[in-house]
Formats: C-alpha cells, structure tokens, sequence
C-alpha cells in the first residue's frame, strides 16, 4: 500500500500495547475530529484488534502467539521449552521456562557476565503488544510504591478511568465460599504483621465475561468501537517506527519503515508517544538523538519467586474444570512500605482463570528492586537488533538490600502455604527478567533535575510534543503488577495532549 511522503496526522503514537491504546482512546474520545495513526512493528492477530489470545480459539491462540515472537515468529515455544499442555496455557506455574509463547527474548545483550542480568527478558511484537498475552491482574500500589509527586486524589480519579478501560473487576467472585475462607486464613495469618498497611483482599482482575465465562480484557477492550467513532483513527501494523523528527527542540514528525516492502517515510505530526515497552521506547529516543543523563537508567523487574502449595482439605474443591460459570480470584497480600516490599499471590486452582485442579494453589510472589543508576539498558552506537534499531545491552546487579528481600520473597511464600495447611516444595527465585515488568527506564521526575526523562505527565524534558509511556515512567519502587498504574498515567498525560489539539 502506498503511503504519501506528505501524510499528516496530529498524533502518532508508537505501540500499540495496553498504553499505547490507551492514549488513542483518550485523545479519540476527547477530539473525535483528529487523526491519531497508531503504528506497532507486529502484525495483526486473528480477531479485532489486540484481542486477548486466551479468548481465541487453540489453533487461532496457537497461530498469534507464533506471530507476535519477533524474530522468533514461527518458533513453536511451548514445544521447545515445556512440553505440557497445562503448563504451556499456565503463566503462573511456568516458573522453569524463560520464554513464554508469543514472547522473544532479548537475547545477546541480555546478562552481562559476572552480573545478575536479566536472561529472562522478553518483549512481544503484535497489535496489542504483550497486552493480548497478559495475565490481568491489576492491584493498585502502595505506599511509597505510589508516585510521591502526583496528588492522590488525582492519581485515584486516573485509576478509576483505567479500570473502567481494562473492564477491572475488583472482587470478580462476591461471596465465594472458597475464597472468602482462604482470604480470611491469609488475612489472619499478615494482617497484624502490618496493621497500617492495607490488608489481604482479593485481586483486582481485568477481565470480560463471555459465554465461555470470564476472559482476560486487553486492548481489545480499551480501543472498544473507537475506529466507528473517530473517523481519523487507524491502527498500522508491520510499522517500525525508527526516528522521532526534532527540530529546534519540537517534533514535526517520525521516520517509519514498513516491514513488507522495507521502504522508509515520513508522517509530520506535532505530538508524538512513544510507548513501545520499557526496553524498545528508550531504544527509540535514543535512535532519535534524545539522549538524557538518565535514558534507560534505573531499569527494574520485580524480584520473583513461584511455585505452588499444597492445600488443606479445608480449601480444596469438588469443582476441578475450567467450565463458564465457575468463580474466579486470586487472593492478594498488599506491599507495605514498613514491613514488607514484596507482594504476594495466592492463585487456587479450583479458582483459577488459566488452569485446573482442586487441591494447590499457584504462589506468584513478588519483590521490590533496589533502585540503582547503575542497573540500566545502554543503546549501540554502531550494532543493530533484528529489527534494524540500536543494539541492547543490560547491566543489572543485586545488592544487600535485594538479597533481604529475596529471603523475605521465600520466607512470606513458605508462611502464606503454610496458612493454608499446605506446603511449598518447589519455591524457585525466578531469573532476572521472569516477571516481566520492567519498569523505570524512562522514569518521570518532578523536575528536569538530571534523574528523569520526562515530568509526571510523560512530556520527555525539552522536547516539546514528544511523550512517553509505559512502564518505564514509574519511578518508584514497586512490587505491584504496573500496567495498571501505567494506564492510569496514560490517561492523564493523554489528557493534556487532548488538551492541546484543536
Ligand atoms: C504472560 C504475561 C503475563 C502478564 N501478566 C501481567 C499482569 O497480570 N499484570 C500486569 O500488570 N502486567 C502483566 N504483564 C505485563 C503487561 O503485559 C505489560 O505491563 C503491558 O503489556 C505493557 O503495556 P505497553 O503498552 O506499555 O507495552 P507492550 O504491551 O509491550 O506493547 C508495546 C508495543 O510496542 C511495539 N513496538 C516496540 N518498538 C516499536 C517501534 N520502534 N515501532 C513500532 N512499534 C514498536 C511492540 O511491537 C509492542 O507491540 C504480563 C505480561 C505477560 C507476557
């Protein structure tokens, strides 16, 4: 398709995960008059844009997760890495796996040696990004997880529209017998460990319910009948986006390549976001000559340890089969800044949206990284990556602080199966990268100090129409699911661009 030098739009946004969807929806929804060209290096999937693969059936589920690997597309993961069935459909349990189905690993690059590194780190290359391969789950932060310079109240009234977006359900199974009594055994067993912080509840999950029961919601979701609403929306796949144009200090537009043909062009627009995963957004202000002191500075992933437990008879259930009408939940043990960085989950089976079972549970539990300027994603001046764009490499230790934390991931794992009359014999410290949420390497700042990329509304320091979001804007501490929050930030930085188009 032929794509004319002189294409002017208002807003391109690069990505089209969970935030780049986002910003199109709020900017549509705001000023249905303007033209947003959302533009993503993966192909389209089976289904309306960025479905969720579990809602697919197992050869459509099978084929998008082939296709959004990257340069691993067509590699059959579940086969090379875990052969099970189950397990291949079971994020929580898949703890030995260092690549999961529809994910490429960063690879070379990855773990530098000597250095705790992150092996694991994996992106997803399709419409919807990693969003159509997610999990859910969306608890809100605490704490000093939550970002010290944006007011509360604010931040509250931006999660509220995420959760409205991601069709969040904050207690998908009311009155569950079996949730409510293995909620309340976590509850007596934490809640005095911390008695200012908030207590064990359920997990706020995102999730749609269809006849074949509740589905994970995604970008799908998000994007809802936008296309039929904003006549100026399109949604480009198979487009790399390789240099946002800056001139003067303000973008006029970027430079994209379709990965069909290999051609290169332009599209002039004024606001440009960048929100291509916290590894690949980075990696694009640095191809476009953005290079700020602290560019893919204070990355971080969650510390992660899984496995699963034993339960008492007093938890298990009669009712061992994925079928529609069952309930689902996923108890949650909250961060608490004072006693406990970490965050827990507790995943019955016999409760599970991913996999059956009626007597374990699956732990997921995860813990806060010390932040460091030293852990960081450096760019190649002169190596390129499969897609042609600046070489990765990541340098990432563990400290003191990190290994406490670790023992503390085992120890509340151990104590939370325990609670539930079970045990744990398979508890594993996850590699580095496993938990997949990398965070920090944009990170916003309350000022142009020198230790952040951009201000609280993504706006990247100095360039005025260039934007980032993502996970890598948090800029705290966090052991909390992040899509969530990035979301909620999306919106209010997808506000004030709204703000500014006529
Ligand atoms: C199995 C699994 C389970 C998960 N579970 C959870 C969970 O329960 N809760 C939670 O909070 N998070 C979870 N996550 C993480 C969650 O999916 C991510 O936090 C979220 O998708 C990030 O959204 P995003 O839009 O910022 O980026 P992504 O979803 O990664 O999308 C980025 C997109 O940008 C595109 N892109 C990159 N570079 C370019 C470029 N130069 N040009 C054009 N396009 C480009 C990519 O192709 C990609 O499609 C999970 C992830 C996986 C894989």
């Amino acid at each position: 398709m032929p794509h004319p030098a002189a294409e002017v739009v208002d807003v391109v946004v690069v990505g089209s995960g969970p935030v780049g969807s986002t910003f199109a929806r709020i900017i549509g929804d705001a000023r249905p008059g303007c033209r947003i060209l959302v533009v993503d290096v993966g192909p389209r999937v089976p289904g309306v844009p960025g479905l969720h693969t579990q809602t697919m059936s197992p050869e459509e589920r099978a084929r998008a997760r082939l296709l959004t690997q990257g340069a691993q597309s067509g590699v059959d993961q579940s086969e090379v890495r875990d052969p099970g069935e189950a397990a291949a459909l079971d994020p929580v349990l898949d703890h030995d796996r260092l690549v999961r189905p529809g994910l490429f690993l960063l690879g070379e690059g990855a773990k530098v040696e000597g250095e705790f590194g992150l092996a694991a780190a994996s992106m997803s290359s399709g419409i919807g990004g990693m969003g159509i391969h997610w999990s859910g789950s969306c608890p809100r932060p605490n704490g000093t997880e939550r970002i010290p310079f944006i007011p509360a109240e604010e931040m509250d009234q931006a999660y509220d529209v995420a959760d409205r977006l991601l069709s969040v359900d904050h207690d998908p199974a009311p009155g569950d017998d079996l949730l409510q009594r293995m909620r309340a055994a976590l509850a007596a067993e934490f809640d005095a460990d911390a008695p200012d912080a908030s207590p064990v509840t359920m997990t706020p999950l995102a999730v749609v319910v269809d006849g074949n029961g509740p589905q994970v919601s995604g970008p799908s979701v998000i994007l809802g009948d936008l296309a039929e609403r904003v006549p100026g929306f399109a949604l480009r796949p198979r487009t790399l986006a390789r240099r946002v144009l800056i001139e003067d200090g303000a973008v006029h537009g970027v430079e994209l390549e379709c990965r069909d043909t290999g051609a290169t062009y332009e599209v002039r627009c004024r606001h440009v976001v960048v929100a291509a995963d916290a590894l690949r957004t980075p990696q694009l202000l640095f191809a476009s000559g953005v290079r700020p002191r602290t560019l893919g500075r204070y990355l971080n992933d969650h510390l992660k340890m899984t496995g699963t437990t034993t339960l008492s008879r007093a938890y298990t259930s009669d009712d061992r089969g994925r079928t529609p009408g069952r309930p689902i939940g996923v108890v949650l043990i909250p961060f608490s800044s004072r006693v406990r960085e970490i965050q827990g989950q507790v995943h019955p089976a016999a409760r599970s949206i991913w996999f059956s079972g009626a007597d374990f549970a699956g732990l997921a539990f995860y813990g806060a990284k010390d932040l460091q300027f030293s852990d960081r994603v450096a760019f190649s001046g002169s190596r390129r990556d499969s897609f042609g764009m600046p070489a990765m490499t990541v340098r990432y230790t563990l400290t003191d602080r990190d290994r406490a934390t670790i023992e503390l991931l085992e120890s509340t794992a151990r104590r939370a199966a325990e609670a539930l009359g079970g045990s744990s014999e398979d508890l594993t410290f996850a590699p580095g990268g496993s938990s997949l949420h990398y965070q920090g390497s944009t990170r916003m700042g309350a000022t142009d100090d020198g230790e952040s990329v951009c201000d609280s509304y993504g706006r990247v320091w100095g360039v005025d129409g260039l934007t980032v979001g993502g996970n890598n804007v948090i800029p705290t501490a966090t052991a909390a699911n992040p899509t969530i929050t990035s979301v909620a930030l999306a919106v209010r930085a997808a506000t004030t661009i709204a703000g500014r188009l006529e």
